[in-house]
């Protein structure tokens, strides 16, 4: 299930293959809000864009121009209090949001990632698509149901797909 909590693991992972200073707490949080940011449009849902469109869920905020741009940010702004070199931070947050949209490419519901967004707005999945798409509920990620993988989208379930 491509969940936050699945994004958060998965950078998690990358930063400590990649070795960075494990007493580095900044470093790994800032790997992880990169792993779970392009879900951020899910709050869109609740404001009425449309989940096709643009700035909808799986739009521009899950494509690799978005990932470039975010991990670039992220990656100078904790260079400056680290040791680190920027394009080491850069690398590793790259990967980290990256996966986000690798991970939601191989899931089984919703739309598909606008991975070359803003060029093209066609939504992909991957052929091989393992992963049970999680509901972008708050109840169903925090709630008592939280560990039952649901198979909500769109149409499913009027709430987004992650
Ligand atoms: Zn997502």
């Amino acid at each position: 299930m491509a969940s936050p909590l699945t994004h958060a693991v998965v950078a998690v992972t990358i930063v400590a293959v990649h070795d960075l200073q494990p007493r580095a707490s900044r470093t790994w949080l800032v790997a992880i809000a990169c792993a779970i940011a392009p879900d951020l449009d899910a709050l869109g849902y609740w404001l009425g864009v449309p989940y096709e469109s643009f700035w909808g869920h799986r739009g521009f905020t899950h494509s690799m121009a978005f990932a470039v741009l975010l991990s670039w940010i992220c990656a100078n702004w904790i260079s400056h209090s680290s040791a680190i070199s920027r394009l080491r931070l850069w690398s590793v947050y790259l990967m980290a949001v990256l996966s986000h949209d690798v991970l939601d490419a191989m899931t089984d519901g919703g739309l598909g990632v606008a991975l070359f967004s803003p060029l093209d707005q066609t939504r992909y999945f991957f052929p091989f698509r393992p992963i049970q798409v999680s509901s972008m509920s708050l109840s169903d990620v925090v709630g008592p149901t939280a560990s039952a993988c649901s198979q909500t989208n769109v149409s499913g379930s009027g709430s987004p797909a992650a």
